[in-house]
């Protein structure tokens, strides 16, 4: 008790952005070692008087106090002395002592110096912009560059898996270190991978429930008997995988291109399924390919592309919002290719149209 201080006693704290820094004066004299969270009771009447004040007048600024005893530089970790030049960040977090400011690393985001040892070698970021980055979904790296979302998935995607990883399947998205390679040569996601059905029974069981459905809210029954096929990717006939292998990354991000197909061979009807798909996608489909068999029944064979997968999609999305399949639903709604997002919403914009007319007609 009773010498001086050492070290610099300030009050800080950011106040409109800058920083309002009380320096010693207010307690060099009462000869307080350190910091007491209950100055009153040991401070000289003196001192107390300016504190009280300050605590006042900061108050009226609305603004809180701390206390930084000493300062030290937040990359070497040495104890700067009072007459040396230091330099502080806006918030006061981080301060420095001008070698380091000068020669020390620096950050690749934030900029500000950085012991050697806490930048990561790959992206030249300090431990708390690292931290702070968005990872990749597929390859657990942190993104530097573009992190690129996709429109089916909650996570975001870097640079390089985008352009060699291998898109999945079903949902789009560039496939995890763990991923399912389906025989048919699919490689699909381990998130939809791991929903996906399999079993032919539980495929027939879809098929017949979605029907159900169908002819029970919609009206729309089949007469005539088909087939249930549960197919390979490549099953499908030369011309349609064709088609597949030829689309481009782009499109293939669409979710849920046309996952089964409807068929008349020889007299005979065929409602094609794939297998491997996901509960939700697997009655999209079959709800779709219904409605197609259903079109095929009522000589509905030569519509133009938008009104006939545009019809099977609103099949598809009253049989989901029957099963609350609402993530599906809305995937399904939100498309916008052509023929599919946009026939959709021909047939949903001609549905209330009928239904206002309908309205109109009972009045
Ligand atoms: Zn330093
Ligand atoms: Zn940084
Ligand atoms: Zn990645
Ligand atoms: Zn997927
Ligand atoms: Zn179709």
């Amino acid at each position: 008790m009773g010498s001086h201080l050492r070290g610099r006693f300030c009050l800080s704290r950011a106040f409109n952005g800058r920083l309002v820094t009380v320096s010693r004066f207010l307690y060099n004299r009462c000869g307080l070692q350190t910091w007491n969270p209950y100055p009153e009771r040991r401070m000289s009447p003196q001192c107390m008087d300016r504190r009280l004040f300050l605590a006042v007048m900061l108050e009226a600024f609305g603004c809180a106090f701390a206390f930084s005893v000493e300062l030290r530089c937040s990359v070497c970790g040495i104890e700067i002395n009072e007459n040396e030049k230091y330099f502080r960040i806006q918030d006061g977090k981080q301060v420095f002592c001008e070698r380091c400011f000068k020669e020390a690393p620096r950050c690749s985001i934030c900029k500000l110096p950085t012991a050697q040892d806490r930048i990561d070698d790959a992206t030249g970021a300090c431990s708390e912009c690292l931290a702070r980055l968005p990872r990749c979904k597929a390859c657990g790296k942190p993104i530097l560059g573009t992190a690129y979302h996709y429109h089916y998935s909650q996570g975001v995607y870097c640079a390089e898996c985008r352009n060699t990883r291998p898109a999945c399947y079903v949902c789009g998205v560039p496939v995890g270190n763990t991923y399912w390679q389906y025989p048919d040569g699919r490689t699909v996601c381990s998130d939809c991978g791991s929903r996906a059905v399999f079993d032919p029974v539980e495929i027939q069981a879809t098929m017949k429930d979605a029907g159900r459905i169908i002819a029970r809210r919609l009206n729309l029954k089949l007469t005539r008997p088909y087939v249930l096929v549960i197919e390979r990717l490549h099953g499908l006939g030369p011309a349609e995988s064709d088609q597949r292998e030829t689309v481009r990354p782009d499109e293939k991000a669409l979710y849920g291109n046309e996952l089964g197909a409807y068929r008349l061979k020889d007299g005979k009807a065929e409602v094609i399924l794939l297998y491997g798909l996901p509960p939700d996608l697997l009655y999209e489909s079959a709800a779709h390919e219904y409605a197609h068999a259903w079109q095929a029944e009522n000589s509905m064979i030569g519509l133009e592309p938008e009104l006939r997968e545009g019809f099977a999609q609103w099949v598809a999305a009253e049989v989901l919002r029957e099963k609350g399949y609402l993530g599906a639903l809305e995937k399904l709604e939100e498309r916008r290719d052509f023929p599919y997002g946009t026939g959709y919403r021909r047939l949903k914009i001609l549905h209330q149209r009928i239904v206002i007319d309908m309205m109109q007609q009972r009045k």
